[in-house]
């Protein structure tokens, strides 16, 4: 039998004594040698948003006339969004949970749109360059509309608008180019992008999750930012997030429409049932205030210096790192990254040992697997945090390198990588995988693997329709109940 529910109460100390217990093992979240996950401005900005987040935490925003605090924070923060990607009188927007509800919104804006204006469409497709984020295949997949990857330049990793072009097919809805990529940190030609958008009528959503606020910071810093944003006549929606290098807790994002007559279709109304009228104009429908009021907190808090300093600070560690692992012969940077993620790879040894050699040191580094011309590599979020350990972080680079080549491990056997690398999706069992954990030992159920090069150089090689069948099973046995402890 699974877990139960205790019979009497913990004590408050009790509660917070096993919340800490539980966090142990988590990654540290202010101590600067992280380079994926968090974004960190500092102990006052942490400070700052807590208290506005949990002063709102129990408000509604399913309702806004109840609470027309949230209504005025989420009207404030759009117009503060919309003015920041030059947006005119036209363009409206929202609050939402983060980029990936942003993203999903612009898809099923564009479906619904197109539903009204072109009812002949009826297996509509949205144009993806392959460096477009995996939010957008959810949204495909969650909105039954076809994904078509495009291939970006093979140099650059840019979008190729030529490529976007030659996909169009009269069932073609939207596209879908970012600023910047998630990958790669660079900025698609938007422009381009969007002249072909206009000429065959079509919506261009600019994903600016990650780089839509920062961008224009770093372009007054001096950097070439190139136009990407509502300026650019043909861009008909953006997405950008205040949780990652707005420094605003997680849960705060913003989805923006030229025009109401898009908007319209992103919103959910439902007067025939029994219960309240439900009218939501993102995904979710009972939410709390908590990220709403903290968004609004920190972006007042820092206002436009606090940014341009944190900016700074950003494009200072970004060089440093930049330089020192362009100075280290074993790696080669991917692209010409426009902003602070930078992705690198390697010709004389594996990425993967590196990154848990890193982890052994209290770094943590994100890989990303090969795909369509972008080789496997290791990926970097600068954070302004980041600027202050850069040297120590670029000096335990190097001697982590160098224990992975002298160690010079092959980590799967050849027969193994080969047998892999030729499974298909239809060889692929919940049995065989089990196999596979065990034989790279964590055949428990739930158990997290030490290390993860051996997996990572495994999914490398595998068809990429076969990874996913892994992964999700991973997933599958990953959440499991734990059971019930009879001494309880
Ligand atoms: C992070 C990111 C997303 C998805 O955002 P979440 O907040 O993780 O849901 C979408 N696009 C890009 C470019 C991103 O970096």
């Amino acid at each position: 039998m699974a877990m139960k529910m205790r019979a009497t109460g913990l004590s408050e100390d009790a509660v917070f004594e096993a919340l800490e217990e539980f966090g142990r093992n988590d990654l540290d979240v202010n101590a600067g040698g992280t380079f994926a996950y968090i974004y960190d401005a500092g102990p006052d900005v942490d400070r700052i948003a807590k208290r506005a987040y949990t002063r709102y935490l129990t408000e509604n925003a399913l309702d806004p006339t109840v609470y027309p605090s949230l209504l005025r924070f989420e009207n404030e923060i759009v117009a503060m969004a919309i003015s920041h990607l030059n947006g005119d009188a036209e363009v409206v927007g929202n609050f939402t949970s983060g980029g990936t509800e942003s993203c999903l919104l612009a898809v099923k804006t564009a479906r619904d749109y197109f539903r009204e204006i072109r009812p002949e469409i009826t297996a509509p497709e949205i144009i993806l360059p392959v460096t477009a984020h995996a939010a957008f295949q959810k949204a495909a997949q969650y909105f039954c509309l076809k994904p078509v990857l495009v291939p970006v330049d093979s140099a650059t990793f840019k979008a190729d608008p030529e490529a976007i072009r030659a996909a169009i097919t009269p069932n073609t809805i939207q596209i879908v180019a970012s600023a910047v990529s998630y990958a790669h940190g660079v900025v698609d030609p938007i422009e381009d992008i969007a002249a072909i958008a206009r000429e065959n009528d079509l919506l261009f959503h600019v994903d600016g999750c990650i780089g839509g606020f920062m961008l224009p910071f770093w372009k007054r810093l001096g950097e070439p930012v190139p136009p990407f944003d509502f300026s650019v006549p043909g861009v008909t929606s953006m997405s950008m997030d205040f949780h990652k290098y707005a420094y605003c807790p997680k849960g705060a994002s913003v989805i923006l429409q030229r025009g109401k007559h898009l908007r319209r279709h992103q919103i959910f109304t439902c007067s025939n049932w029994t219960g309240y009228t439900v009218i939501n104009p993102t995904i979710l429908s009972t939410k709390t205030g908590g990220p709403m009021a903290a968004c609004w907190a920190v972006l007042n808090y820092l206002g436009d210096e606090g940014y341009m300093r944190i900016a700074a600070r950003m494009l200072d560690a970004t060089k440093k790192i930049r330089a020192g692992i362009e100075a280290m012969d074993d790696y080669e940077i991917l692209g010409d990254p426009e902003l602070c993620l930078i992705a690198f790879t390697s010709d004389t040894l594996s990425v993967f040992p590196v990154i848990d050699e890193m982890k052994k040191r209290g770094w943590f580094i994100q890989p990303q697997l090969g795909f369509y011309g972008s080789r496997e590599n290791i990926h970097l979020s600068i954070d302004q945090a980041s600027l202050d350990r850069a040297d120590a972080m670029l000096a335990d680079l190097a001697e982590c390198t160098e224990i992975v080549k002298a160690k010079n491990e092959q980590l799967v056997p050849d027969d193994i990588k080969a047998f892999v690398k030729g499974l298909t999706p239809a060889d692929f069992t919940p049995e065989l995988f089990q196999d596979f954990m065990k034989m790279l030992g964590s055949a428990e159920s739930g158990a997290l693997p030490e290390g993860t090069s051996e997996i990572n150089e495994l999914l490398n090689v595998m068809d990429p329709d076969v990874a996913k069948k892994a992964l999700t099973e991973y997933m599958n046995e990953l959440y499991v109940p734990p059971k019930h402890n009879a001494a309880d």
